[in-house]
């Protein structure tokens, strides 16, 4: 069940945006969200419109997939580190699950995939730039 603190992202991923919390004293992203900011522990935080660009950080290729998930294996669980420094935990598309296809610091973009009329969720491929 979502928190009231997440209904920004679920929001946004819904409109196919990405946004992150980013802290309104220090100015530093942060991801996931929290009550207060990671980096000075202020309470003032904010939203904030992602461009959705980043970078691999590191992956897996999973080959024994959790129940329900069984038709998409294998598949990639990447770590991507977004444009402003944090990291998100993902899956990747639109990319072989091949570590010859899967440089580290290969450059990505979101994207989201309906998942239900409720839930978007954001997923990441190759840049196109
Ligand atoms: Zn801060």
């Amino acid at each position: 069940m979502p928190t009231a603190r997440d209904q920004a992202l679920l929001s946004a991923c819904k409109r196919h945006e990405l946004m992150l919390p980013r802290c309104k004293d220090c100015g530093r992203f942060h991801f996931y969200s929290r009550a207060v900011c990671p980096n000075c522990w202020s309470s003032s935080l904010e939203w904030v419109k992602a461009n959705g660009r980043g970078n691999l950080y590191s992956y897996v290729i999973n080959h024994r997939p959790a129940p329900c998930f069984e038709s998409q294996a294998p598949y990639v669980i990447a770590i991507v580190e977004l444009d402003g420094g944090v990291r998100m935990m993902s899956n990747l598309i639109g990319v072989d699950p091949d570590p010859a296809k899967l440089p580290v610091d290969m450059p990505l973009e979101a994207t989201f995939e309906d998942a239900s009329p409720e839930i978007s969720l954001p997923r990441f491929r190759p840049a196109q730039r």
